[in-house]
């Protein structure tokens, strides 16, 4: 049985004072949902106010990157040492917008993720393909090879994979659950080629790309979504909380 977990990717989204006040209506809204670990990733100014919100509490801490290196001349970056001492706990790595905008590569995910490994955080690798890669059934070849360099020679029982359809991130486009639940099975059918069909069942994959509160039931049913990582609708206790609920 993997417990299902449900993360907030808040993006570059929350002053600290915001924050702090957002996982304080977060706590209380999740409380009583058993079976599902809830995780919030606000920006990195914010993490040690959100530590302290976190503190004590069912909310895990997680961070929007890392740096692969433990530290020197990298200007604007953030060390897993770094992330440690403030109580992270989780690490997303290679989001699509990461991938876009700043360069990111199936090799740097890599790096990042072994740096994660290696300092004790869980990553939350995320993989998912364009939409003209979809339209000309590219899919499951950009997935597998996200998955196989990504992880290549890591632990891959100890991380978390979020299937991200960049073309239904913040578009209010979802994959129906019948699509997310075909490239999930195949995720884990390359997790269990690459360390064996145990340590893949054991593996979370989330599905994130416009989980809202009225898909969500749906998705987080299909036997290999494990849970979600949530954009926008992470932004309102309300929402965020709706869907942790719904994984229950
Ligand atoms: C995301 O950025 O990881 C995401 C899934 O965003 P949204 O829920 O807004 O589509």
């Amino acid at each position: 049985m993997r417990t299902k977990i449900v993360a907030g990717n808040w993006k570059m989204n929350k002053t600290a004072s915001e924050a702090a006040a957002l996982i304080v209506e977060i706590k209380a809204l999740t409380a009583e949902v058993a079976n599902v670990e809830v995780v919030v990733c606000p920006p990195f100014t914010d993490l040690k106010d959100a530590a302290a919100a976190c503190a004590g509490s069912h909310v895990k801490l997680g961070a929007q990157n890392i740096h692969w290196e433990p530290s020197g001349a990298y200007t604007g970056e953030i060390s897993a040492a770094m992330l440690k001492d403030l109580g992270v706990t989780h690490v997303i790595i290679g989001h699509s917008e990461r991938r876009q905008y700043f360069g990111e590569t199936d090799a740097t995910v890599n790096l990042r993720t072994k740096a994660a490994l290696d300092a004790g955080l869980v990553p939350i690798v995320c993989v998912g393909e364009m939409l003209e890669e979809r339209k000309v059934g590219q899919t499951g070849d950009v997935v597998v090879r996200q998955v196989k360099v990504g992880l290549a020679d890591l632990d891959v029982g100890k991380v978390v994979i979020a299937y991200e359809p960049v073309w239904a991130i913040g578009t209010g486009l979802t994959a129906s659950p019948t699509q997310a639940q075909e490239v999930h099975a195949l995720i884990r059918r390359t997790l269990a080629e690459m360390a064996g069909g145990d340590v893949a069942n054991s593996v979370r994959i989330q599905y994130g790309g416009s989980m809202k509160p009225d898909n969500a039931k749906e998705l987080m049913s299909q036997p290999d979504i494990d849970g979600g990582l949530i954009g926008g609708a992470a932004l309102t206790a309300k929402s965020f909380a709706a869907i942790v609920a719904a994984g229950a």
